[in-house]
């Protein structure tokens, strides 16, 4: 059997992957088994931050290797210290707690506010307030987060205590607080799955305006926004407030498994001794490789970022076979007059790797990509719309 055959036939049928083999890759271009060169556009769903086996990153995770791989959170170890040092210094949050993904971090962000709300208010405020199209995650309880009804058929009963505002509504959002006992709204900034949908401005305010004056937590959802993907550090940061708790993980650690659930000053105490845990979060490998790549998301990486963001929209707003181009930095989605399958399925012919969501064709290629294979992955990606 083949690679796909035995894929076929002994992994869980939990995906439909595009029909190649990847074997290896250096940046942002990869190669399948048959040798066939690639430029990615996905960066393994914004995890590859500066590509694949980037340099500095792969040395500083083989030194962590080196040294200690694993030992537990029974122990202090320094690159959990040091990163979470980091990410509350850039941040202005004043506690981290590592878990291993983007619905793991999640689910701390939904323990946390709910203990906030009973050590603050006493038992009952438990209902969080999330947006239809949004996404926070597989578990049981963020899929119960997650503000589409698909996720809600069959995997029933789900955690209680969420409802779901319409996005870019404040009213509905009012309506539900002022209906609830809350203790939190959460919300991705640009909804990723969803569609590469960006909140407005306005609406986030009045979010932000309606917790201070209702005493709820915001929880604002970086999974995918966070760590440089949206041409700033964290997207909340361009929208010019600071939440009380941010989740992320895909992109931190630059292609190692780590989520990371930020605490604010109204949160830093939700969490005591013994509340949460994770066996492996915090792994000194991958805080090694997430110090590797956040110590480098600095001013002048997000200035290439937001150039090569305004590059790609330039040669997509109005070419031929372009309904709509939406999104910040390099989260982008395009809704196209063709279906979105043929366009990967072109793009992959001709040697570019893009990704979709709902209805779109979305690219989230590394925040490094030289410029002269975006440039090439752009032409195909045009011609391949145009067709
Ligand atoms: C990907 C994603 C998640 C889930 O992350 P996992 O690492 O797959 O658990 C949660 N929220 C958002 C916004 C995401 O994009």
């Amino acid at each position: 059997m083949n690679i796909k055959e035995i894929d076929g036939k002994y992994v869980a049928n939990t995906y439909s992957r595009f029909p190649v083999v990847l074997t290896k890759g250096k940046g942002s271009l990869i190669y399948d088994e048959n040798g066939k060169e690639y430029i990615d556009l996905g960066s393994g769903i914004a995890v590859n931050s500066f590509g694949v086996s980037d340099e500095e990153w792969k040395n500083a995770v083989i030194a962590q290797l080196d040294a200690l791989p694993h030992i537990s959170n029974l122990y202090f170890t320094e690159p959990c210290a040091r990163l979470a040092q980091m990410l509350c210094e850039r941040t202005g949050m004043k506690k981290v707690f590592f878990g291993n993904s983007g619905a793991e971090a999640n689910e701390c962000a939904i323990k946390a506010a709910r203990r906030w709300s009973f050590l603050k208010k006493g038992k009952g405020h438990s209902t969080i307030i999330t947006l239809k199209n949004s996404f926070h995650g597989r578990t049981v309880t963020t899929l119960a987060a997650t503000g589409q009804d698909s996720f809600h058929t069959e995997f029933g009963p789900f955690t209680e205590g969420f409802v779901y505002a319409e996005p870019d509504d404040l009213e509905s959002v009012k309506r539900l607080a002022d209906e609830n006992a809350c203790c939190a709204i959460m919300l991705e900034l640009v909804q990723g799955e969803g569609g590469i949908h960006v909140l407005s401005r306005d609406f986030v305010d009045g979010v932000v305006a309606l917790a201070e004056e209702k005493d709820l937590l915001v929880i604002v959802d970086e999974v995918q926004t966070g760590n440089g993907r949206t041409g700033a550090l964290y997207a909340y940061m361009s929208y010019g407030f600071t939440p009380d708790i941010v989740s992320t993980a895909k992109g931190l650690a630059g292609g190692l498994p780590l989520g990371a659930c930020l605490l604010g000053e109204k949160a830093e105490n939700a969490l005591a001794a013994g509340t949460h845990g994770s066996t492996f979060g915090g792994n000194p490998v991958c805080c090694a490789g997430a110090i590797s790549v956040l110590s480098r998301i600095d001013e002048e990486l997000l200035a290439a970022v937001n150039e090569k963001s305004a590059y790609i929209k330039s040669r997509l707003e109005g070419a031929k076979g372009v309904k709509s181009v939406s999104g910040l930095g390099l989260m982008l989605g395009i809704e196209c007059e063709r279906p979105k399958g043929d366009i990967i399925a072109d793009c992959m012919e001709n040697g570019v790797l893009v990704l979709s969501a709902k209805t779109k064709v979305r690219l989230l290629p590394a925040l490094t990509i030289p410029m002269e294979q975006l440039e090439r992955a752009m032409d195909i990606l045009v011609a391949a719309l145009a067709k």
